[in-house]
C-alpha cells in the first residue's frame, strides 16, 4: 500500500502538528520514501531528528505504526511529548499493569492510536503477535519503526537478544514497510543490521555525522579539580555530565561539586538499582543536575538539553568519546564536550590493556584505538575534522572547537625532543615524567643526587623551557609513540623504536606549545549565566517562562522539555509576541500547544511589556 505525500502536505504537518517551520538534512525524503511504503534503514547523529522520520509517515498512513523501542524511559518521553502534541499514542512496557496494558490494546483495536509503542520483549510474545495480526486485518498497520537498532548487533555494547527476532515482522507482515534508526555509524554494525533484521532492499540514509552545535575543547591536565570548575562555571543552571573512570572518584568527584554548590548526583553500576533509578530520573526531571558518572551511565539518556558532557578521564577510544560527548545538545542548541587529560591518563589506559585478559590481536587493537585518541587529543589542526576523518567523513575546520577558536602555537620540537629522549634514556627508562624533568631543567633534588643524574650532560639542558612546557612536551612525545608510560613501573618513561630516528637526529618533531592556561579561555567560554543567543534585557522574561515551564511541568509529571524546548523559550523572549498569530510562527508550537498553552504564554509575556 502506498500513500504519496506531497512536499506541502508533508510540510504543513510538520507546521501543524510539530510547529517546526522546516525539515532538517534527510528527513523530509525520508518521510516520503516511507509513506509511500518502502523500507529505510537511517543512520543519524543523535539529535538529528530520527523519530519525526517515522512519526510523521505513522500519522499520514491508515493505522497504527508500531514503534519498537528499547528503553521505558524514552518510550515514556517520546509518548507524553507526541501527546503534548496532540498525537494519540501509548506506550506497552512492564511499567504498565495488567489492566492499563489490555486498554491500550483495546485502543488499539479500535484504530484509537497512532503511534503504539512497544518494548521488544513484548512485541515478540504470541500476544502481541496475534494482536499485530487483528490490526493489519483491522485498522490497519501504518508502519513498523526499529529504533535504536544497533542492538541487533551481537558485537556491540548495547546487544538485545530480543532484537534478532524482529525479523519476524517481515515475514509475517511483508507488506508493511520498515524502518530501522541508529546513531550508529560503523560499517559492520549497518551491515549487521541490514542482514539480521532482513532488511536487504532497504534505502539506506546515511547523514554527517557532524554535530555542529557542539564545541569540543581538549586542556592539559594540571590541576584538574580547579579546571573543572572554571569550565562549569559557564553552565550554571544547566544540566550536564561528568565521566570519571572509577566509581571510588565518580563518588568523591560528585560529593566535592556538591559542596561548591552543583547539584551533582553519582551514577555508577555499583549502585543499588533504586538508587540509580532515582538518580536518573531527577537528571532527566530536573533542570540543572549534574550527574558524575562512570560509563555505566549510557544509553537511555534522552534528554535533549545537557549543555555539556565533562571528561575528567580519558576514554578509551574516539568511538567510545563520540558516543559520550554525543549526549550533549541533542535539540541542536550550543553544548560543549570538555576533557582535561594528562600524561597519568595515557598510562592507566595502556595498563588497562596490558593487564586485560584478551587475547593479543583484540589487545592491539585496543591499542591502536587510544593512539587514534590521543592523536586527536594532541591534533594541532580542528578537532571536528580529526573526528569525522576517523569515521571517514571529509569536512573543513570548523571554527567551533578549542583549536580553531584559540590555534596552538606549533615550533620545531626536535632538539627538545632529543633532550627528553636523552634524559629518558641516560636514566636507564626506570623513571617518570617528574624526574625526567627535574633533571632537565638541572635541579638538584635528592633524587637527582641521590643517583648520580646531576652528573650526567643532559643535566640543565632544557632550562631554556619551563616546567608547564616541558610536561605538555612530554605528553606529545607518548602521544606520539616516541616514548611509552610503563603503569607496572610507576609511570617509567621508556623510549620506543620510533624515536630513534629522532635522537639519531634523522627525523625531525614538530611540536605543539601548550597553551597558557590563563583566563583568555575563561572568557572564551560564556562569561556569565547568559543562555547563548538572548540578549541581557530579555533575561528576566526567559527567566519568568522557565518558571511557568517548571509549573507546567510538575502538574503533569513530565520533564520541563517535554513542554516547551529551551529553544522555543528563547524565541518567546526575543520575539514576544502580543497576540496568537505572533506565537503561531514561533519554532516548537504546533496547532496542540498553541491551543493550550498559547493564552498563558501572552499573559507571561505581557506582564513583562516593555
Ligand atoms: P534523535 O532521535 O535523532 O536523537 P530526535 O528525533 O529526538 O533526535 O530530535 C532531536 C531534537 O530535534 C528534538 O528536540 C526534536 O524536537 C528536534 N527536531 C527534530 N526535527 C526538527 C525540525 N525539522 N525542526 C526543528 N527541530 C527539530
Ligand atoms: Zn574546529
Amino acid at each position: 500500500m502506498t500513500t504519496p505525500l506531497s512536499h506541502d502536505a508533508a510540510l504543513d504537518l510538520l507546521r501543524r502538528v510539530f510547529g517546526f517551520d522546516r525539515f532538517r538534512g534527510s528527513q523530509e525524503t525520508i518521510v516520503q520514501h516511507v509513506c509511500a511504503g518502502n523500507d529505510a534503514l537511517v543512520l543519524m547523529p543523535t539529535g538529528g531528528g530520527k523519530s519525526l522520520c517515522f512519526q510523521i509517515p505513522a500519522l499520514v498512513r491508515a493505522g497504527v505504526g508500531v514503534v519498537v523501542s528499547p528503553l521505558i524511559a524514552l518510550m515514556q518521553d517520546q509518548v507524553d511529548a507526541l501527546r503534548q502534541n496532540g498525537v494519540a499514542a501509548a506506550f506497552l512496557n512492564s511499567s504498565l499493569d495488567w489492566r492499563a496494558a489490555v486498554e491500550i490494546e483495546n485502543a488499539a483495536r479500535k484504530g484509537e492510536l497512532k503511534l503504539l509503542y512497544v518494548a521488544p520483549e513484548r512485541l515478540v510474545t504470541e500476544r502481541f503477535l496475534s494482536l499485530l495480526a487483528e490490526l493489519e486485518a483491522g485498522p490497519g498497520l501504518a508502519l513498523f519503526a526499529i529504533d535504536e537498532a544497533h542492538c541487533v548487533s551481537q558485537w556491540g555494547h548495547d546487544f538485545r537478544p530480543e532484537y534478532l527476532q524482529l525479523s519476524q515482522l517481515h515475514e509475517l507482515h511483508p507488506t508493511v514497510p520498515r524502518i530501522a534508526l541508529t546513531a550508529t555509524a560503523d560499517n559492520a554494525t549497518r551491515e549487521e543490521m541490514r542482514e539480521r533484521l532482513k532488511l536487504g532492499e532497504a534505502r539506506l540514509f546515511l547523514s554527517s555525522f557532524d554535530r555542529p552545535n557542539i564545541r569540543y575543547t581538549v586542556v592539559e591536565k594540571d590541576t584538574p579539580r580547579r579546571q573543572l570548575l572554571r569550565f562549569l562555571d559557564g553552565h550554571r543552571n544547566e544540566a550536564g555530565i561528568v565521566y570519571c573512570l572509577s566509581r571510588k572518584k565518580v563518588e568523591e568527584t560528585a560529593e566535592w561539586l556538591k559542596l561548591e554548590g552543583y547539584a551533582a548526583l553519582p551514577y555508577h553500576a555499583g549502585l543499588g538499582q533504586d538508587v540509580r533509578a532515582d538518580h536518573q530520573r531527577r537528571f532527566q526531571r530536573d533542570e540543572a543536575v549534574v550527574m558524575v558518572a562512570t560509563i555505566a551511565f549510557g544509553m537511555g539518556i534522552d534528554k535533549p538539553d545537557v549543555r555539556f558532557v565533562a571528561h575528567l578521564d580519558l576514554p578509551k577510544s574516539i568511538e567510545a568519546y563520540y558516543q559520550e560527548t554525543g549526549r550533549a545538545g541533542r535539540d541542536g542548541e550550543p553544548a560543549e564536550a570538555w576533557m582535561t587529560y594528562g600524561l597519568q591518563d595515557i598510562a592507566l589506559q595502556r595498563a588497562r590493556i596490558d593487564e586485560s585478559e584478551s587475547p593479543p590481536e583484540i589487545k592491539r587493537l585496543e591499542a591502536q584505538k587510544l593512539n587514534a585518541l590521543l592523536a586527536y587529543c594532541e591534533a594541532p589542526r580542528c578537532r571536528r575534522t580529526v573526528l569525522l576523518d576517523y569515521f571517514g567523513e571529509a569536512s573543513q575546520p570548523c571554527g567551533n572547537c578549542d583549536v580553531c577558536l584559540d590555534p596552538p602555537d606549533l615550533f620545531d620540537g626536535t632538539v627538545a625532543a632529543q633532550k627528553a629522549l636523552s634524559a629518558a634514556w641516560r636514566t636507564g627508562q626506570r623513571f617518570g615524567g617528574g624526574h625526567l624533568i627535574d633533571i632537565l631543567l638541572g635541579k638538584s633534588t635528592d633524587k637527582t643526587v641521590r643517583f648520580g643524574h646531576d652528573q650526567l650532560p643532559t643535566f640543565g639542558v632544557g632550562k631554556d623551557i619551563d616546567e608547564h612546557t616541558w610536561r605538555g612536551i612530554l605528553r606529545q612525545l607518548v602521544a606520539a609513540g616516541l616514548m611509552r608510560a610503563d603503569l607496572t613501573e610507576y609511570g617509567a618513561l621508556k623510549l620506543t623504536d620510533a624515536a630513534r630516528p629522532v635522537l639519531k637526529g634523522g627525523q625531525t618533531v614538530q611540536l605543539r606549545r601548550p597553551s597558557k592556561q590563563t583566563s583568555k579561555k575563561a572568557v572564551r567560554t560564556k562569561a556569565n549565566a547568559i543562555p547563548e543567543g538572548l540578549l541581557e534585557k530579555d533575561l528576566p522574561l526567559f527567566e519568568a517562562l522557565r518558571t511557568w515551564r517548571l509549573d507546567k511541568a510538575r502538574e503533569q509529571g513530565v520533564p520541563a522539555y517535554v513542554i516547551l524546548h529551551d529553544r522555543t523559550l528563547r524565541l518567546i523572549a526575543t520575539i514576544r509576541p502580543e497576540d496568537e498569530e505572533g506565537l503561531a510562527v514561533i519554532s516548537g508550537l504546533g496547532a496542540a500547544k498553541l491551543e493550550h498553552y498559547g493564552e498563558e504564554l501572552l499573559e507571561v509575556v505581557a506582564e513583562y511589556a516593555e
